[in-house]
């Protein structure tokens, strides 16, 4: 990395030296990676789009309603009771995103993350649909306002706006389901002020994005971006500048019968790609987002001049510098181990999650009192989740003693997707009581069918 800007890290590169915004016109993307991150991107979504729309035993694919606190994944329902899946999901979710920055950098950022698959693909596309490439969009943004500026500028605008108005939607659906976002945009608007609301707000939220803040999402805004520094290192996978082989850099001369010089022709063609506007010959930089714009402009310049693809490629710092190979280290095995047992677990519980679930605990501040036929009775509380879309009625019979569940209706029924509570009396005769305190098993029954057991703690004298 001979020739680098020596301030380059001084400045972000889309700021002026005044400080003001300095707007990146990103050179239309061709090449082998585009056309893969295409296929990736477009499968991601149509997921996206399309997993609103599926449901599994009558649930949703995924939903994340967090105002009325119903979680249903893969059409399995959880609630705020299923607080050790959440506990060991972040935990999981936040090992598995270490890890694999660890081993691959922005790797998620460049194929995976919305913000790269809508810019890259959807919006920036549209952009040189309208206004062409590059070097078009720059002459068109100097150009004084005319009735050709205005239609471009206008139209690109409006189309912007309804995509987003589209993602807002869709992101609407995860959080309150497709069926109530049907409902907002169906019924009479002042029935639903709120909804529109959020529908306005997250429809524009995304046109800012899109439309204007762009880059700086990725560079500034991300967190996941600026845990970059704190999570990479030089055995970390990335897209990069091979500077063994393409220093020092120098124009192509024609002229010459042996390049004296290294592979890099200083063409700038991996700068004028770049969506974050950075050097990527500077080396890894933050800002960088794994797109491959740059290892295809560069693979393209490789195949004119007659030299090995690969002059920027996937590759770690390390791999570089040595002329070796991309190799697992101590600390990916470890972290994969851990990532594996606790996906062992998370898989486990989400597996054996049971469609009811009862807490039953013995009524505070009451001990036992005797019955008029000398039985010993606990009087205790309930509380049924059910998990399914169909209603449950449901009876309790006391497993482990011989003994009397009396409740005020013997048969409940659980609501769909709700929760029920009720008060009830276990009756023992003293003779099955063994000490003060006996662990009793209840069974929860649908017909004849055993759904689920609990316990609990029966007091006698
Ligand atoms: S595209 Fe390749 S050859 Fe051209 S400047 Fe970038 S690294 Fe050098
Ligand atoms: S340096 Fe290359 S991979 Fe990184 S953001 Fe720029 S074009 Fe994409």
């Amino acid at each position: 990395m001979k020739k680098q800007k020596a301030n380059f890290r001084d400045q972000l590169s889309t700021l002026t030296a005044e400080g003001k915004r300095a707007w990146i016109y990103a050179k239309k993307p061709s090449g082998r990676y585009y056309i893969a991150r295409n296929i990736v991107g477009f499968a991601l979504l149509a997921f996206l789009f399309g997993a609103p729309f599926v449901k599994i035993n009558g649930n949703p694919l995924l939903l994340i309603n967090v105002l009325e606190r119903k979680f249903s994944i893969s059409g399995t329902i959880f609630h705020p009771q299923d607080v050790i899946i959440f506990g060991l999901a972040f935990l999981t979710g936040v090992l598995f995103v270490v890890l694999f920055t660890v081993a691959f950098g922005r790797l998620f950022c460049g194929w995976v993350c919305p913000q790269t698959v809508f810019m890259e693909l959807i919006f920036r596309r549209i952009e040189y649909w309208i206004e062409g490439n590059y070097s078009k969009q720059k002459a068109l943004d100097r150009m004084e306002w005319n009735a050709e500026k205005i239609l471009k500028k206008t139209s690109k605008h409006l189309i912007f706006y309804a995509i987003s108005f589209l993602i807002g939607n869709t992101f609407l659906s995860y959080l309150i389901g497709i069926e109530k976002l049907g409902e907002i945009i169906t019924a009479n608007p002042t029935e639903h002020l709120g909804g529109l609301t959020a529908m306005f707000v997250f429809s524009t939220a995304f046109y800012f994005v899109f439309a204007f803040f762009r880059e700086q999402v990725c560079t500034i805004a991300c967190p996941y971006g600026r845990l970059q520094s704190v999570l990479v290192d030089g055995n970390t996978m990335a897209v990069a500048y091979d500077h063994q082989r393409g220093e020092p850099r120098g124009k192509l001369n024609k002229t010459e019968t042996e390049r004296k010089l290294g592979d890099c022709i200083d063409c700038l063609q991996c700068v004028f790609v770049c969506p974050t506007g950075i050097d990527i010959r500077n080396g890894t930089q933050l800002e960088c987002t794994n797109c491959t714009a740059c290892i295809d402009a560069c693979d393209e310049i490789m195949d004119k001049i007659e030299k090995p693809r690969g002059l920027i490629r996937y590759a770690s710092e390390n791999s570089i510098a040595n002329k070796t190979k991309f190799k697992l280290t101590k600390r990916m095995i470890a972290y994969s181990v851990v990532l594996t047992v606790l996906f062992g677990l998370l898989s486990g519980l989400v597996f054996f999650n049971k469609d009811v679930k009862i807490t039953v605990l013995r009524t505070p501040g009451q001990l036992y009192t005797k019955t008029e036929t000398g039985k010993i009775s606990n009087l205790y509380n309930m509380t049924v989740i059910n998990k399914t879309t169909t209603e449950i009625p449901i009876t309790l019979k006391l497993l482990s003693h011989e003994g009397e569940i009396r409740f005020v209706n013997d048969r409940i029924f659980l609501k769909p997707q709700g929760m029920s509570e009720g008060t009830f009396f276990i009756e023992i005769s003293p003779d099955q009581l063994k000490s003060v305190s006996n662990k009793i098993v209840i069974g929860v029954f649908n017909g004849e069918k055993l759904i689920t057991e609990v316990k609990s703690n029966f007091l006698a004298p």
